[in-house]
């Protein structure tokens, strides 16, 4: 599984890496940017979680 973030929706106010650092970071004037790290098949609980709580729907979360 990997993120996808639409760079159209995102407003940058940062739930998704304050949530989730582990897979999010953010560019020099706070809008998402999606880490290089693989999502294990245990964690897509919570990264389902963390997808969901973005309130833009910026966030989708698809099988590589
Ligand atoms: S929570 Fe959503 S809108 Fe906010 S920074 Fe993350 S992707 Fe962008």
């Amino acid at each position: 599984m990997r993120f996808v973030v639409d760079t159209d929706l995102c407003v940058g106010h940062g739930r998704c890496y304050t949530l989730a650092p582990q897979w999010f970071d953010c560019d020099d004037v706070g809008y998402a940017e999606i880490k290089d790290v693989v999502i294990g098949a245990g964690e897509r609980t919570q990264a389902e979680d963390v997808a969901a709580a973005c309130p833009e729907g910026a966030i989708t979360l698809v099988e590589k």
